[in-house]
């Protein structure tokens, strides 16, 4: 999905309702990802002496910003 819609925009097509899916998807298989991966290492992972619990911060970020994962859906239908 991403590759398509980076492919679209770099042909000059108006890739807006792929990159919303592309960014909608990847920003929640990203925390679905590190959430296994923190569960995995249970309280090793939830410690700072290890960087997942940053992970964790960081992915969680990417279902707020450059649309939250409520404005996404909004996007793609739209388009
Ligand atoms: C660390 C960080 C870095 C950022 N960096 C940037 C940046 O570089 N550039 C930039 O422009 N912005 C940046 N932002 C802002 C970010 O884009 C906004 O936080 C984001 O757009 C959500 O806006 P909000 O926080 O005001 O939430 P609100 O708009 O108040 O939304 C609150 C909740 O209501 C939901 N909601 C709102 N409207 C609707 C609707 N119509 N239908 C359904 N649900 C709705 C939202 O999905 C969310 O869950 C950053 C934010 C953070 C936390």
């Amino acid at each position: 999905m991403t590759y398509r819609a980076t492919w679209m925009a770099d042909q000059g097509m108006d890739n807006r309702h792929q990159a919303s899916m592309a960014k909608l998807y990847g920003a929640n298989m990203a925390n679905r990802v590190v959430d296994r991966v923190l569960q995995i290492h249970a309280g090793m992972g939830y410690t700072k002496d290890l960087p997942i619990e940053r992970w964790y911060r960081e992915m969680r970020l990417f279902r707020i910003f450059d649309g939250t994962d409520e404005i996404q859906p909004h996007i793609i239908a739209r388009t």
